[in-house]
């Protein structure tokens, strides 16, 4: 193993295994804390369900998965959250982030959530989604981690005890030279955490050479891509090749939304045209649970003989905001999650094998809940999200999308790409 990589959301930690993957590290994920010996490979991206935890949960789960990645010979860690810099004034970016340093004996690292393709740019350490600042995007109304600050200095200084500053565009535009001289000046000025701009694939390529010697990285997955390159300018990496495709599980396909971020609802309006359909009613969930999950596989089961099929969750922000404000934030959050993930499970126990998951921490509940441990990364479906293969027996075709990720017709290609 070259690169042992944390993820703090199951379609995060796809997200950067897709990544790796496409600039040639073979890349498995593993899902939660892993066990056991690892699989031989380049690169293992530990996937955990960290985001919204107590900050001392997530570091204690973090720090557990980076000792087993430095056992089996990390060489460098990688600490990937969402290109949204999904968290909270408690965390649980910051605190992930110091205890790793610590960990590793190291006094400085990087964070960069951009990831251009996808829209996610840094400048002046503010981050856009495509032509708006993060606070006036729809992450402002995301159910679990609203995001009102754009200026990512000030988010993770509220994040840590310590120093946070900027390599601005104008340094990083020199190249790995330049970006390397600001970390030395940054570092003399006891800052321990720097905010990295980066507007255009090139500048995390700069980022990746200058990254080459730090014991710990953070970032998106996008802040990843030129790392593998590290690896092969050192001898450790073969010639890049093109990914393989995936072994076919066949049968039926569903689609399983728990997402109410804008690209997932404009997903679910596209699927809903043209394939059946079931809106799950979050207050039936609550009065009776069991009954609410059982009339949503009978109905899935039969539609499913003729046709791919939607269950979905996810609802416009004044949707949410009521079902919020009746039932508790969190509480809804976890219920909804819970249900879905019994909806897998009872599908998966009717034969069904390929899954289109929607949100991030609803496809960690249904991982979790369908007894996936490890996946295998196949060809990209759309930028960020990759078609992937479970392990072990039976073995499902899943394809895990963070909310705001893929075009309106995400879920039938995704379909498609999932033999
Ligand atoms: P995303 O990747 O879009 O952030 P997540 O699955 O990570 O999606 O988070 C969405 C959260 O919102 C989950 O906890 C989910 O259960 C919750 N949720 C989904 N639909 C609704 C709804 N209609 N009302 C309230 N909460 C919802």
């Amino acid at each position: 193993m070259l690169l042992g990589c944390i993820a703090d959301d199951f379609t995060g930690a796809t997200d950067l295994a897709n990544t790796l993957s496409r600039h040639g590290m073979r890349t498995v994920q593993i899902i939660g804390e892993p066990t056991g010996l690892p699989p031989d490979t380049d690169a293992i991206v530990v996937a955990l369900k960290s985001r919204t935890i107590p900050a001392k949960d997530a570091v204690a789960q973090s720090l557990a998965a980076c000792r087993w990645l430095k056992q089996h010979g990390a060489r460098q860690i990688y600490f990937k959250y969402c290109s949204t810099f999904d968290s909270t004034d408690a965390g649980n970016i910051g605190p992930v982030a110091d205890a790793l340093l610590d960990e590793l004996g190291s006094s400085f690292t990087i964070a960069c959530p951009a990831f251009p393709e996808n829209g996610r740019t840094i400048y002046m350490g503010h981050l856009f989604v495509g032509q708006v600042l993060l606070s006036d995007s729809s992450m402002r109304h995301h159910p679990l981690t609203p995001m009102l600050d754009s200026n990512l200095v000030n988010v993770l200084a509220r994040q840590t005890p310590h120093r946070t500053g900027l390599v601005a565009h104008a340094t990083v535009k020199q190249g790995a030279g330049a970006i390397a001289a600001a970390f030395a000046e940054l570092q003399s000025r006891g800052i321990r955490h720097a905010i990295i701009d980066a507007i255009e694939d090139i500048d995390l390529h700069h980022l990746g050479e200058a990254v080459a010697n730090l014991d710990v990285v953070t970032g998106g997955s996008g802040a990843a891509i030129g790392l593998p390159e590290n690896f092969r300018k050192a001898g450790l990496l073969s010639k890049r090749e093109n990914v393989k495709p995936l072994a076919p599980v066949g049968g039926g396909g569903v689609v399983l939304s728990g997402s109410s971020s804008a690209a997932t609802l404009a997903q679910v309006a596209a699927m809903s045209a043209k394939h059946p359909a079931f809106a799950i009613d979050v207050a039936v969930l609550f009065s009776n649970k069991d009954k609410a999950i059982g009339e949503v596989l009978l109905w899935a089961v039969e539609k499913l003989k003729a046709s791919p099929t939607l269950i979905y969750a996810s609802a416009p922000p004044e949707k949410v905001s009521e079902i919020q404000s009746r039932f508790g934030r969190e509480k809804a959050g976890a219920v909804i999650e819970e249900a879905i993930a019994a909806i897998a499970t009872g599908l998966a126990k009717s034969g069904v094998r390929r899954f289109v998951v929607a949100g991030g921490e609803t496809s960690g509940a249904v991982v979790s809940a369908l007894g996936v441990k490890a996946l295998e990364i196949g060809p990209q479906i759309s930028p960020g999200v990759p078609a992937t293969l479970s392990y072990g027996e039976p073995r499902y075709a899943l394809a895990l999308k963070s909310g705001n990720f893929g075009g309106p017709e995400f879920f039938s290609e995704a379909l498609e790409a999932l033999k």
